[in-house]
């Protein structure tokens, strides 16, 4: 190698270890309002690409963390050709698996047509109530299982318990929910479970209260339980610490850094008709989080932990990828 290749490789490298992209710039971004710099993920290899399908739901449940709702279009319905450019450049940047939520997923009239494009193209997951939007198109659901990648779902179960979930969710999608999710364990997709999280739980004794409920839909009792802790509808400010870098080095390992979903996943969604990136699946409701229009540039942003629910990720592992 001569020297003058040597030199130009060193200066790439320099160039590439200083430049950390903002896609904002403002100081608010960078800095804590106590002046410390804020604690933020560098984003590594895309593997998890999600998509938001819209915010339109059958159900209207007020504590719905999306604020979804019938009819709702804070987040559009995107259609399979308004998807399809993500899949490639998510296939060019290394992608292993898709993820779709809504909304209720099923609500959206192309889903169909997206999962058969997107199981040619890698494994995937679809979150769901699991009730009647499920229901009507089970027939079209159950010839995606001959599929060449595997589709699971995520059925979301608030509690283990029908007259506490039905408070939420309307009469009778408890029993309507454990029925879906045993006709397509029977079908053989792997069903997994979205439950709420209590402040200082003890998870493993939380999840155990589910055994009779999975017993009940023919699931096995090993089957995934993923609980989230109160996320508060979109546009609440809630309190919470700051997250300083120092919080990050000090209380987090690379590795664990590395299993914030803002590091390996990104989601797609749109909005007034643009189809936009944002840092995660968490913080939908704050356009600062939005990284552009396609994935490239997302890839590269700095993500800094200043929305609410980043308190969630650092202190309870929040993640919405299984
Ligand atoms: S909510 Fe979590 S995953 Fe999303 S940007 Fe904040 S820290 Fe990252």
């Amino acid at each position: 190698m001569y020297y003058f290749e040597v030199t130009i490789i060193m200066t790439i490298n320099i160039k590439a270890i200083n430049d950390v992209f903002y896609h904002i710039k403002d100081k608010a971004w960078r800095f804590t309002p106590d002046g410390d710099s804020r604690g933020y993920i560098q984003p590594k290899l895309l593997k998890d690409l999600w998509f938001h399908t819209g915010t339109a739901c059958n159900l209207n449940c007020p504590f719905c963390f999306e604020g979804s709702s019938p009819g709702n279009d804070r987040l559009q319905m995107v259609t399979l050709s308004d998807i399809q450019p993500f899949f490639k450049e998510a296939v060019s940047l290394g992608v292993s698996h898709f993820s779709f939520t809504g909304g209720e997923t099923f609500v959206n009239g192309d889903m169909i047509k997206i999962l058969d494009c997107a199981l040619d193209i890698n494994p995937c997951l679809v979150l769901t109530n699991a009730t009647d939007p499920l229901a009507e198109k089970f027939e079209e659901i159950e010839k995606l299982k001959d599929k060449k990648h595997k589709l699971s779902f995520r059925v979301s179960l608030d509690y283990p318990y029908e007259t506490l979930h039905d408070k939420g969710r309307g009469e009778g999608n408890f029993r309507l929910s454990l029925k879906m999710m045993s006709e397509l364990n029977k079908l053989g997709f792997k069903v997994s479970v979205a439950r709420k999280q209590k402040a200082g739980e003890d998870k493993q004794a939380e999840d155990s209260l589910f055994l009779p409920v999975l017993k009940e839909a023919g699931l096995p009792e090993d089957t995934n339980i993923v609980s989230f802790p109160e996320l508060y509808t979109p546009g609440s400010l809630p309190e919470v610490p700051q997250i300083t870098e120092a919080c990050m080095t000090t209380y987090k390992t690379e590795e664990e850094r590395a299993q914030f979903m803002c590091s390996y996943s990104k989601m797609v969604v749109k909005i007034d008709g643009k189809m936009l990136v944002y840092a995660c699946t968490l913080v939908d409701d704050d356009p600062d989080y939005t990284l552009g229009d396609n994935l490239t540039d997302a890839m590269r942003a700095r993500v800094m932990l200043r929305h609410h629910r980043c308190f969630s990720c650092f202190a309870s592992g929040t993640s919405c990828s299984e």
